[in-house]
């Protein structure tokens, strides 16, 4: 095995990404991958030699996840004036919504997102990288007929299933997003050779509604679809404690070649879409456990996808920047353990403070200690801490 301490991981990205635009009002804006990249730049923790550019999944690559009829639809829909057949079609196919609407150009866009993650995929799998991240990636709504939740192709399933297809190792899944990661569940509720792990906000107020803790994966593979699906509310500790636990109860139980983790930061107290009261602090501690686990137990071997997130300008780009700069092993986040109020780069905030509509944060981490108490903390302790045990049960 080779030392993956001293090999440098991969960033794939190009500008072809920003372009998975619905419309001009969507809360998915992938202006916030220019705004990551930007501030990783302006720190300097980017090289160049870093980054790789996507490349568009092939046909093969997307039936592998998506069904022909589907895969047909979306291109249809992505005509810029798609005809009244197609336009009658849409619904059958999730791509009539508000959340998911078909687009112009929508067919090769998504087949950039599919072809990033598999080429993140590839390049740890064959050696090339220790880990690599794709944050244009981690559309995990999609499902195998259906667009959802802003999602049409689902890229981390495709990226498993290009592993599993080409290596044959045990894959373990990881969705840290606030919205349950219910595409890629259902793509390997049957197969044993994948574990998917998804914490979320409870299905019982947020999109999609599923992700209860009884969704354990049928026939040969009970037992290895895992959720925990946490109360409206939830802070850091009660987060960080559910994570840490479950995730190393299902790295035990099933012993994983690898990692694919999902890094929606929607589960931050600024999002506008879910009810969760984290802090950038679980968006620091996330890459780290999830390093050191890949570390200890898969040889290194880690692929990081992006996912949702809709404070575009105070979350995302912090959360974003922190994962990349722990898969680099990059020394701020030494000066951040010794000074929690490390300041962001003056040029970032200065580049882009005039076109955010909110003042953006001055620090690395959020001043948690002048927020607002969240009443019934306890409360909400108590009931992850029951869902949390519900959960390692079923692990052992
Ligand atoms: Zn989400």
């Amino acid at each position: 095995m080779k030392d993956v301490m001293k090999t440098v991981p991969v960033f794939v990205y190009n500008e072809h990404e920003t372009r998975y635009r619905f419309n001009d009002t969507h809360p998915f804006n992938q202006k916030r991958l220019l705004l990551t990249f930007d501030l990783l730049r302006r720190i300097g923790a980017l090289p160049a030699e870093a980054i790789v550019a996507p490349r568009l999944a092939t046909a093969a690559e997307l039936l592998r996840v998506h069904s022909p009829a589907y895969v047909e639809a979306v291109e249809r829909l992505s005509d810029p004036a798609p005809d009244a057949h197609w336009q009658r079609e849409a619904p059958r196919f999730g791509l009539d919504t508000e959340d998911t609407p078909f687009f112009p150009g929508m067919h090769e866009v998504t087949s950039y997102v599919v072809g990033g993650s598999i080429v993140a995929a590839e390049q740890v799998m064959s050696g090339a990288a220790p880990h690599a991240l794709h944050l244009g990636g981690g559309l995990h709504h999609a499902l195998r007929s259906k667009g959802a939740g802003f999602c049409v192709y689902n890229d981390a399933s495709a990226a498993i299933a290009h592993i599993r297809e080409k290596y044959g190792v045990r894959v373990l899944y990881v969705d840290t997003d606030v919205h349950h990661g219910d595409g890629v569940q259902w793509s390997y509720y049957a197969d044993p050779h994948v574990c998917t792990l998804s914490i979320h906000e409870t299905g019982k107020y947020l999109f999609p509604g599923t992700g209860d803790v009884s969704e354990r994966g049928e026939g040969d593979a009970f037992g290895t679809s895992v959720n925990v699906p946490l109360e409206p509310y939830t802070e850091d500790d009660s987060w960080l404690e559910s994570f840490s636990d479950v995730l190393a109860a299902a790295v035990r139980r099933f012993r994983p070649d690898v990692i694919v983790s999902q890094h929606g930061c929607d589960a931050h107290a600024y999002d506008p879409l879910a009810h969760l009261q984290c802090s950038m602090r679980v968006y620091r501690d996330i890459p780290a456990l999830l390093r050191k686990t890949a570390l200890e137990h898969c040889g290194g071997r880690w692929i990081a996808l992006g996912g949702g997130g809709y404070d575009i300008w105070r979350v995302v780009p912090r959360a974003w920047s922190l994962l990349w700069l722990t898969m680099s092993d990059h020394p701020l986040l030494s000066e951040l353990k010794r000074d929690p109020e490390l300041p962001l780069p003056a040029s970032w905030i200065e580049a882009w403070q005039p076109e955010s509509p909110v003042p953006l944060p001055a620090t690395w981490l959020d001043p948690v200690h002048s927020w607002p108490p969240i009443p019934r903390r306890d409360i909400i302790t108590e009931k992850n801490r029951q869902t949390k045990q519900i959960a390692m049960m079923y692990l052992t």
